[in-house]
């Protein structure tokens, strides 16, 4: 990489910030494309540096940048413009900024298809999946679901009110697909182990020591079970899930996914046609993962 006067920066901004894997891979995908970008991890801990963030992000020549936790639901209310799917999905992880607008997308949706499709050979049409959790990822997979014309969709969470409250933001679009909400009780269970497909979309399994979010004795042999947690490395919920016979995926190839699906967006303008190198972005993510795992900690970021 070499930074010059005319280089143009991108980040990710988040809190914490400091383990993002994005930095890695979005450089790498920068060397290997020729694009005179940089992306830095930049530390935003609160609403009024998120305000503070975007005021300069407007008048200083930013490509664009990535929003993570805790900041997309917040972000949405900040830009100039947000594309549909990132209504639907009441969250905006990535903004391009244009002549000084800012303008926001969701990509965690379409990168979850993508992954379901490279490594799981998954197409959501017509079938039944069931989604666990109710936050922003929850909402990005839902989105995706009803674009990708599911049949059916069972959302569960803990809080089935908010579970209600998300779905009642794109009750308009369901497209014929049928919906129920579940806390993780019983009816739960049984929607679980109708599904041809199981997502995890809540943070348990971040923790070492987490168990999964909902118990194994849900889910069945055959199913596809993908668990969009991938740090700290194979969750309880990924182990046990293939263990009793099902295809089970970690969420570092939706990871990936949403960042290409970022840098499409921002040089494809441009460019028009354009494919991030995802195989370049998966070997970055992968090296800063093991990296993590130095035993004296020297390689930690
Ligand atoms: P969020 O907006 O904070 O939502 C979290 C959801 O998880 C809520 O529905 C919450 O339930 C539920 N939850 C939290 N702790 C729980 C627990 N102990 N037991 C049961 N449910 C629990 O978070 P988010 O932005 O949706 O992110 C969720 C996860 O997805 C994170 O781990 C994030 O890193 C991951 N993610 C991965 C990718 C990827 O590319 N692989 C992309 C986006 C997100 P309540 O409503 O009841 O509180």
């Amino acid at each position: 990489m070499h930074i010059n006067g005319h280089t143009r920066p991108t980040a990710v901004i988040g809190w914490p910030v400091a383990q993002s894997l994005s930095p890695a891979m979005h450089n790498a995908a920068y060397a290997d494309l020729g694009l005179n970008w940089v992306c830095l991890p930049l530390a935003v801990p609160d609403q009024r540096a998120l305000l503070a963030f975007t005021e300069a992000a407007r008048r200083l020549p930013f490509v664009g940048f990535n929003v993570t936790m805790p900041h997309k639901q917040a972000m949405a209310e900040l830009c100039d413009e947000v594309a549909t799917l990132a209504q639907m999905a009441g969250a905006v992880n990535t903004v391009h900024c244009e002549d000084g607008r800012l303008i926001g997308y969701n990509t965690d949706g379409r990168g979850l298809l993508e992954a379901l499709a490279d490594e799981a050979d998954f197409n959501p049409a017509g079938t039944s999946v069931a989604v666990v959790g109710a936050g922003g990822a929850s909402g990005a997979a839902v989105t995706a679901f009803i674009l990708a014309k599911a049949g059916r969709l069972a959302l569960i969470n803990r809080d089935v009110d908010r579970a209600e409250r998300l779905l009642e933001r794109v009750e308009n679009r369901l497209h014929g697909m049928e919906v129920t909400t579940h806390s993780l009780d019983a009816s739960a269970a049984a929607a679980v182990r109708d599904a041809d497909l199981v997502v995890n979309a809540t943070p348990v399994g971040m923790g070492i020591e987490d168990p999964s979010p909902i118990p194994i004795e849900w889910l069945r042999p055959g199913q596809v079970v993908f668990d969009m947690v991938y740090r700290p490395g194979t969750t309880t919920l990924v182990r046990e899930a293939a263990r009793i016979g099902a295809s089970a995926y970690s969420g570092l190839s939706m990871l990936v996914a949403q960042g290409a699906l970022a840098i499409d967006i921002w040089a494809g303008a441009d460019r028009g046609q354009f494919r991030a190198p995802r195989d370049i972005m998966r070997s970055a993510a992968e090296v800063e993962m093991a990296a993590w795992h130095v035993p004296d900690g020297a390689g930690a970021p």
